[in-house]
C-alpha cells in the first residue's frame, strides 16, 4: 500500500473538482491533490453536457453565482470558448407573469434581459412560425455557451502551475474521519495501472464498487487534512463512505445532434421551448435536449437514439417551426444530472464533520457555475468565510435542519 499525505484531497476532477483546484491555487495552496477514476472524464457530466451558461434563473443565488462565473468566462472567452449568443426563453401565458417578475430581479442585478412580444419573437427568430400558444419571450443577451472541455483544461492549467497534483485512474473506496489518533482524514483508494477501456470505466461508475477483486494496480492510503467531495452524480456514494447522508440522486439526461437542412441555426443561441425542449447550434449541427418525464433514477448511460429523437425532440420542435419537419437525426448521448430535492447545488462545510467540504448536486447547472463555486468554496476552506459570493444558503445542512430555501424552477 502506497502512502500519500496532502493538505487538501479533492475527489472528482470534473468541472467542479477542477474549479475547486483552481480556486485553491488562487488561495496559494500548493499541497493539494485531485483524484479521479478518469481525468479525461469520458462518462462524467462535465464531458456530456450541453455547454449552456446563463444567469437567467428564478432564484437569486443562482443568478449571482452564474453571473460571477459568466463574467469571468467573458474575460477569458478565447480560453474557455465562451460565446455571448444569448438564451431565448419562449413563454406561454401561464408562465409569463412569473417570468417577468424574475426578469426584474435579473435586471436589478445588472443582467440585461430583453422582453419580446410575439411580433418581436418572430422578428428575432423568423423561422419560429407556430406561435399561437405563445405570449412572448425573454432574451438574456449575455447568456450563451462555453466549451466545457476548454474550461476544465483552463482550470487545471491554473491549478497545476501552482503545484496542485492531478492523479488519474484512482478510485476511492473508503474514508475514515479524523479521530483520537489522527487529525487527518484517511482515504483508501485503488490506482489502476494502465489505461481503462471505456466499458470498464462505465462499469465501475455504474456499480460503485468498494472491493476491486483482481484488478491490476496498487492500493493507496491518502492522509489529508481536508477532504472535498466533488464527485458529481457519485457524491452520494462518497458521502456514504465519509459517514453522512446526501439527498441527491443521479438521473439520466439525453441529448440529440441533428442536421437542420432547412434552416441555418448558427446565427442563433440557445432557445428554450415551453415544452422543455432546448436547442442550440453545435458546429455544423443542432444540439437538443429534454428531461424525459418520469425518468428513473440511477447510473444509466443508455442513449435511446431514434426513439428519443423522434418522440421527444423532433415532435415538439416540429410543433414550433415548419422548417423543423425535415430535421435528420445524426447521433446523441446520455449523461447524468445530479438532482438535489430543491434543484439547488449543495456546497459548503459538511455539518457535524471535521474538515469535510462538498460541492455537488448542481441539478444540471454545474458547468455554468463552476468558476464561482471554485473561487467561493476555496475561500471558505482557506479563510473560513465566503468573500466573493455568499453561498451559505446552499449548505447541505438545509435538508437536515429544515431551513429549506425556495426551489429553483428555471431548470431544463
Ligand atoms: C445532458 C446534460 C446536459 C447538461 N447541460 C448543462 C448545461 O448546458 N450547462 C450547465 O451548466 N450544466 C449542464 N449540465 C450539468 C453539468 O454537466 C454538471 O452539473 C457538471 O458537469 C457537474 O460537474 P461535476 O464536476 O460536479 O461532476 P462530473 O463532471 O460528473 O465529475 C465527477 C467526477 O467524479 C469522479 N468520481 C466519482 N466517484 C469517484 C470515486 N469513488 N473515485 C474517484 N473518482 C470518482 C467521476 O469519475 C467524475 O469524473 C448538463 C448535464 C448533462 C448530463
Amino acid at each position: 500500500m502506497r502512502k500519500i499525505e496532502t493538505d487538501f484531497l479533492v475527489i472528482g476532477a470534473g468541472l467542479i473538482g477542477s474549479g475547486v483546484a483552481m480556486g485553491l491555487a488562487r488561495q496559494q495552496v500548493d499541497r493539494a491533490i485531485v483524484v479521479d477514476l478518469d481525468l479525461a472524464g469520458e462518462w462524467s457530466s462535465s464531458e456530456l453536457n450541453a455547454g449552456g451558461v446563463r444567469a437567467t434563473w428564478s432564484q437569486k443565488v443562482n443568478l449571482l453565482t452564474s453571473k460571477f462565473s459568466i463574467e469571468y468566462f467573458m474575460q477569458h472567452a478565447e480560453a474557455v470558448g465562451y460565446r455571448d449568443c444569448g438564451y431565448l426563453w419562449l413563454h406561454r401565458p401561464e408562465t409569463w407573469t412569473g417570468a417577468l417578475k424574475a426578469r426584474e430581479m435579473h435586471v436589478a442585478h445588472g443582467w440585461d434581459v430583453d422582453v419580446l412580444d410575439v411580433a418581436g419573437l418572430k422578428n428575432k427568430v423568423p423561422f419560429i412560425d407556430k406561435t399561437d400558444d405563445l405570449v412572448g419571450g425573454l432574451f438574456g443577451k449575455k447568456d450563451g455557451l462555453v466549451n466545457p472541455n476548454r474550461l476544465k483544461e483552463h482550470f487545471r492549467e491554473i491549478a497545476v502551475a501552482k503545484g496542485v497534483q492531478l492523479m488519474d485512474g484512482v478510485w476511492v473506496t473508503g474514508a475514515t474521519a479524523p479521530g483520537t489518533h489522527s487529525d487527518a482524514w484517511t482515504i483508501r483508494a485503488f490506482q489502476f495501472s494502465g489505461l481503462l477501456s471505456s466499458e470498464h470505466k462505465k462499469r465501475i461508475l455504474s456499480e460503485n464498487p468498494e472491493q476491486l477483486g483482481s484488478e491490476s494496480g496498487e492500493w493507496l492510503e491518502i492522509k489529508c487534512k481536508n477532504l472535498v467531495n466533488c464527485a458529481g452524480a457519485w457524491a452520494p456514494h462518497i458521502a456514504k463512505l465519509a459517514g453522512y447522508a446526501c439527498p441527491s440522486v443521479p438521473v439520466r439526461r439525453q441529448i440529440s445532434l441533428f442536421h437542420a437542412r432547412d434552416v441555418d441555426l448558427n446565427q442563433y443561441g440557445m432557445i428554450v421551448d415551453p415544452s422543455g425542449v432546448y436547442f442550440h447550434p453545435e458546429s455544423i449541427y443542432g444540439l437538443s435536449g429534454f428531461a424525459t418525464p418520469g425518468e428513473v433514477e440511477g447510473y444509466n448511460f443508455q442513449y435511446d437514439a431514434e426513439r428519443f429523437f423522434e418522440e421527444q425532440i423532433w415532435a415538439p420542435l416540429h410543433e414550433r417551426a415548419t422548417v423543423f419537419e425535415s430535421l435528420k437525426h445524426v447521433s446523441g448521448w446520455a449523461g447524468l444530472y445530479e438532482n438535489s430535492p430543491d434543484h439547488h447545488a449543495i456546497i459548503g462545510a459538511v455539518d457535524g464533520q471535521k474538515n469535510l467540504f462538498e460541492a455537488h448536486s448542481f441539478s444540471g447547472h454545474g458547468a455554468m457555475q463552476s468558476y464561482g463555486v471554485g473561487v467561493a468554496l476555496s475561500e471558505l476552506m482557506v479563510k473560513g468565510r465566503y468573500e466573493s459570493l455568499d453561498l451559505n444558503e446552499l449548505s447541505g445542512a438545509r435538508f437536515a435542519n429544515g431551513r429549506t430555501i425556495p426551489g429553483e424552477t428555471w431548470v431544463i
